[in-house]
Formats: C-alpha cells, structure tokens, sequence
C-alpha cells in the first residue's frame, strides 16, 4: 500500500521511519516533512492543512492510507476530507479532535461519564470566574477554554495569583478546577472508532531546566513505558477513562478513530484524566515507535479502517527507550535558527540508537542547519533505563550542534526509583 504522511516534526520523522519498515507500506510520502523524514519518504511540499491539496496528492499517488501526525490538520477537517474521499485515513474527525481543541467538552463528557477526573467549573468573565475561585481550595487550576487553549494553565498557589490569572484571561472561557497531587504519565491508546486497545505508556518531561524546572515547552525528553503507570493502574485507566469516553464519542455518533493519548495523574485515589491529546505526543512517538513490533502499517490501517478488533494484537518489544531532545538555544523563546548541526551519522553508530530531525532544514550546499525550538529527538534502545539514558547521551556527544542544548537529566524519576 502507498502510504502518506502528513507533518513535520520529530514525531512525524519517527513515524516515518517506522511505517518505512513495515512490510506493507509500498511508496512512502510526506508532506511536507523535513531532512530527516527524506531519509524514508519522498517529501511533497504542500500545506499539511489544505483538505483539497491532500486529497488531490493522495488521489494522484493512489495512497492506501493518510497518516496524521500533528493537531493542527485534525481540526481543520483534514481526516473528515479523506473519509469523504474514501482514503483510509489514520486520524479523528474535526468532531472528535474536540477531546483536545476542548476542554470545556472533555471536562463535561468526564462528568456525564463519571469518568476520574478534576472537579471543575466552567466559567465566562472575570466576575463569574473570581466568584468561582472561591469553591476551591488552594493550589487551583485555572485554564483557558476555546481558541487559548494550550496556552493558557496556571496552577496558582496563592488567592492572587489565582485573580491574576484570570484577569489576564479578559474574561475568555475558562475551566477553573482542583489541583491533583501525584506523578503525571501519558497513556497512549490506538481505537477504530468502537474497539480501543492499549498501546503504550510513557513520560515526558515539559520544562526546559533540569529538575522540571523553567518555562514549559513541547517536550524535552520522555521514556516508554513509564513504569509508574503499572499494569493494574494502566488496566484501571483503560477501564474507568479511555473506554467510557469512547464508547460516549460512539454514541454521540463523533466515534474516536486514531492514537488517544490520555495525559494522567496518578494520585492516591487512582489514575485521574487530566487532558486528552487526538495525536501522538512529541517526544513520546520517538520513544515510542521502536517499541513497536510487527507491520505497523497495517496497525493503523486496521485502525483507520475499523477492523482493530480483527488485528493482530499489539506487541511491543521487551526493550526500554529513551529520547532526548536537543533544542536550539533560546528555546522556549524566540530560539537561533541556521546554526550547523553534524555528528549524526557518528551518533547513530552508537547501538541502538536512532536521531530523528524535529527542525532541522538542508542549505544548499547540503548542510544540515537548526530550523526550529526543538530540533533533534534523539532516542536510544536498551535493555534497561539507565543503558537507554547511557545510549542516549553517548550519542548526543558525538553530535556537533554549538548553538543547542539538552536536558541531561531525561528519567530521573524513574531513575531515582530504580536506585532505590
Ligand atoms: P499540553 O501542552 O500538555 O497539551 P495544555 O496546555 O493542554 O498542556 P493541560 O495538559 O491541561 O494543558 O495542563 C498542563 C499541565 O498543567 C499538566 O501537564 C499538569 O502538569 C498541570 N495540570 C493541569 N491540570 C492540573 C490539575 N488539575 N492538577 C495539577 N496539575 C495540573
């Protein structure tokens, strides 16, 4: 089958690399990629966005399935376009990506379900929202709804900080809800629409300092699994969250088609669902690909096509793995682009490891340069954690980039534990 990719990024390369050696997947294109996904697809440039551009790619390529990486195509009906089309598409609807454009929804479908989640209210301008803020103890969460989502969340300790966050909000919608204590994981989830089966946990790590300290950004490491989600708790949030949400998607005839990825806390009361994202999470993808065994292509072809409960079981390798983001100084901020990058054919000879490009850009004269915040993920397999993080870090030695930097510190948590 012809396969298209749509994205970018790190975790749109390591989706490449992973259908690229799936047994099924025939030509391989992506749209419109980077230097990196070159190495295992013909990259197209056009607008990952633009409904009628990939339904006429995918048309002229005879594509067999449509793979969609990042959010941004999801909401603006990228996957509806091809289903209209009768392509295959990996991928939910615009109605169902709501799970994640919402959070307004999502709270209320938790609710309605009585699905383990943050005790919460919905508000609109500043007076509803400061009188709100008095049901809740200290620290509270206070989250832009709508068009802001995502960049807007404060957890606030003090009744001040708590005002302030939502007079900075002007009065937008906002989800004003209780603050969980406990460790965060990510539970990533693959559902045709009715059938949902666990694929894999991991954890990552937001913020730019060690020590998850600083501003927060799209990711700067993660590791699969996350063992702090163990087997009975992942079955608990299988049972008690991402089941009742997608059999409530179902009947509300917006059926879940793709990779949910639950964002947990688990707190001493059981795995509470703090978002949803309708995508795999960046870096989570990279550490979670080479875990995945057999044809993936076919995986998620199953998925796009309904037929997950006919599939064969997910397996996943008995290996651990690690990915390390190396950044563009100045990330989160405003990072230094056009700085050159070499070392990565000396770093992929360390065993185990593979370097995808996040943003990376080829100059003319073929020079590898930085192009984005975060610009490589770099991901090492091993037998434990610490041999993953020793891979990992190993690699990113050899990798030549002045003007980047990484967390050295990617697992501690679990790494901490398992010293323990
Ligand atoms: P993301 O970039 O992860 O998609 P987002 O902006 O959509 O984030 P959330 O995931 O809802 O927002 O929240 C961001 C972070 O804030 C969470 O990863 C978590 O660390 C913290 N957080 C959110 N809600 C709560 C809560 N109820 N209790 C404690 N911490 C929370």
């Amino acid at each position: 089958m012809n396969i298209l990719l749509l994205g970018s990024g790190g975790r749109e390369d390591a989706l490449a690399w992973r259908l690229r050696q799936s047994p099924s997947c025939e030509t391989l294109l992506a749209a419109p990629g980077n230097p990196g996904i070159a190495r295992w697809a013909d990259c197209v440039a056009i607008d990952p966005t633009d409904r009628e551009a990939v339904v006429a790619l995918a048309r002229a390529h005879e594509i067999g399935l449509v793979v969609v990486g990042p959010e941004a195509p999801l909401v603006a009906g990228v996957a509806d376009a091809c289903r209209t089309a009768g392509i295959p598409v990996f991928g939910p609807s615009a109605a169902a990506a709501a799970l994640e454009g919402s959070k307004g929804f999502t709270k209320d479908l938790c609710r309605r379900e009585a699905i383990p989640t943050a005790d919460y209210v919905r508000v609109e301008g500043v007076d509803e929202a400061l009188h709100a803020l008095h049901r809740f103890s200290l620290p509270v969460v206070i989250k832009a709804d709508g068009l802001a989502a995502g960049k807007g969340v404060t957890v606030a300790a003090t009744r001040a900080e708590a005002e302030q966050a939502v007079r900075e909000a002007e009065g937008g919608p906002l989800v004003i809800e209780e603050f969980l204590d406990g460790e965060e994981a990510s539970l990533f989830a693959l559902c045709d629409g009715e059938t949902v089966v666990a694929l894999a946990s991991a954890q990552d790590h937001k913020r730019v300092g060690e020590g998850d300290t600083g501003p927060n950004t799209g990711g700067m490491g993660a590791y699969s699994p996350a063992p702090v989600l163990s087997p009975e708790l992942e079955v608990r949030a299988m049972q008690e969250i991402v089941e009742p949400t997608v059999r409530a998607m179902a009947a509300a005839g917006t059926p879940f088609s793709g990779v949910l990825y639950a964002g947990l806390m688990l707190t001493a009361g059981g795995p509470k669902l703090i978002e949803y994202n309708v995508r795999f999470g960046d870096p989570e993808c990279e550490a979670i690909m080479p875990r995945l065994e057999g044809d993936v292509a076919e995986l998620l072809l199953a998925v796009a096509t309904g037929r997950l409960a006919d599939a064969q079981p997910v397996t996943l390798s008995d290996e651990v793995t690690m990915t390390v983001v190396m950044a563009a100084d100045g990330y989160p901020g405003t990072p230094r682009r056009g700085s050159p990058i070499d070392g990565i054919d000396t770093a992929e000879q360390v065993p185990g490891v593979t370097v995808f490009h996040a943003g990376t850009a080829r100059h003319g004269s073929g020079a590898l340069l930085s192009a984005g915040g975060r610009v490589l993920a770099v991901t090492a397999r091993a037998d434990t954690l610490a041999n993953a993080k020793a891979r990992a870090y190993r690699a990113i030695d050899q990798i030549d980039f002045p003007d980047g930097f990484c967390r050295r510190d990617i697992g501690w948590r679990e790494l901490a534990r398992a010293e323990a």
